[in-house]
């Protein structure tokens, strides 16, 4: 269950309550229409080919996507941690609109960079009406002339994040001085205003609870509204509203029953085994999101990272030396928090290590696996993090690159055929137990 990429694939339990009540539909991938063509014929006949498609569903398609249906070269070109580089998405936004600005908002976010969110004339676009569209930076305002009275040309972005195209009609812009939440003095940083006051912005202070609850996932009590409460009580950081005790919810606005609520939370979402890599994401230090924080886990511990270098940190694959500046630098400033949260006692799943794994101790050092059909002796999720933990790299499907595929029950003949054509090794599970028990 620990498998990102498993979970990451398993509906989230309100899109199954919507599915379930008849609020959306669901169209697993492999059941939309597909077409296999030459390239050449895609590029030749695009605009038809596209036609088709849409017109064999009845409901709306934001785009289409190619697909790599070559093996070597799907193999060849991977995957990243989120979607494999074989498979592209391709949209186009045809509707747009010319909406009026009436007036741009500031908003200071986590970082205190301040974003610039544009009111607009409510406005009807592919379905949906509009009133509010971010502007990247305050130096597109600045530059771009977005402001009252500003006309901006509108498209939504895959059909669906509305996103300024072009500005048609300049204007003065207006640049606030001072953040909105704060009041101290803005400073421009690339094309970014930021708020400077990194300790006593509530904005920036809020927001940063926000997002480490958030990217935790694992509770849904502490969102905004209730951050915002909880600040405004002078509640700072993460580790005091672990220290928060039932009874003193009620003090802080709430009712009986939401503060039992939140306080059993708190004390879940320490229990719920969760990710080391997801608690650290969750401290939003720039250039560490959940893909970085694994990458450096699997090398050291949470405490370790800690104590490394920026030169030790390039030695790891992955990290260049601005970005390990960056992250150094980050992880120093979220040090003292990261450790009384840390101290809490969260149930955290250690990253497993690749250089402990990559001893000649373990038959399955540095070899590819991959696991097909259903095993008896536990589930694949769990036989494919025990691989990873005796160094094996664990694939999706077989390529030439595989080493060894291992088959559970129910695994058709084709598959097998066609592993042993790339030169892959087939074994059964029950010899793969037998291979990972010899020591
Ligand atoms: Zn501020």
């Amino acid at each position: 269950m620990n498998d990102n990429y498993e979970e990451s694939q398993k509906v989230d339990e309100n899109i199954q309550k919507a599915i379930d009540q008849g609020a959306c539909v669901f169209y697993p991938f492999a059941l939309i229409t597909n077409r296999t063509e030459h390239f050449s014929t895609i590029l030749a006949d695009f605009e038809s080919i596209v036609d088709q498609v849409w017109n064999s569903v009845d409901f709306d398609i934001d785009g289409v996507i190619f697909e790599i249906t070559n093996d070597d070269i799907k193999a060849h070109m991977g995957a990243t941690r989120h979607h494999h580089r074989w498979q592209i998405a391709f949209k186009v936004n045809e509707e747009s609109a010319e909406v009026e600005v009436i007036n741009i908002i500031a908003q200071t976010s986590r970082t205190g960079r301040i974003s610039p969110v544009a009111e607009l004339v409510p406005t009807k676009l592919s379905g949906a009406t509009i009133s509010r569209v971010t502007v990247h930076h305050y130096n597109m305002v600045k530059t771009n002339g977005v402001g009252p009275g500003a006309i901006v040309q509108l498209v939504r972005s895959g059909l669906v994040i509305p996103k300024i195209e072009k500005v048609i009609k300049k204007v003065a812009p207006q640049l606030p001085d001072s953040c909105p939440s704060c009041h101290s003095h803005l400073l421009w940083e690339s094309d970014h205003l930021i708020c400077p006051n990194k300790s006593d912005c509530p904005a920036q202070t809020e927001n940063t609870l926000v997002h480490f609850f958030k990217t935790l996932g694992n509770n849904d009590g502490f969102g905004p509204k209730v951050i915002e409460k909880l600040s405004n009580f002078g509640i700072k950081h993460i580790h005091e509203i672990y220290q928060i005790k039932s009874h003193q919810f009620s003090g802080y606005g709430f009712g009986d029953k939401t503060s039992k609520n939140l306080f059993d939370q708190l004390l879940a979402s320490r229990e719920i085994e969760i990710e080391d890599w997801r608690f650290l994401a969750a401290f939003g230090v720039t250039r560490l999101a959940g893909g970085n924080c694994e990458k450096l886990l699997q090398h050291h511990t949470i405490i370790e990272l800690f104590e490394l270098s920026v030169e030790q940190m390039v030695t790891i694959d992955g990290f260049a030396q601005l970005s390990a500046e960056a992250i150094v630098e980050g992880l120093a400033n979220v040090k003292e928090q990261l450790f009384k949260v840390y101290q809490l006692g969260f149930n955290l799943a250690v990253t497993p290590k690749l250089s402990d794994q990559s001893g000649s101790e373990s038959p399955l050092a540095g070899k590819i696996v991959v696991f097909t059909g259903s095993m008896t002796q536990g589930s694949r999720g769990e036989m494919e993090k025990n691989a990873k933990l005796l160094g094996a790299k664990v694939g999706k499907s077989v390529s030439g690159k595989t080493d060894l595929l291992i088959t559970g029950e129910k695994v058709g003949e084709n598959k097998i055929t066609a592993a042993r054509a790339k030169g892959v090794k087939v074994i059964s599970e029950s010899e793969y137990l037998a291979l990972i028990k010899q020591d």
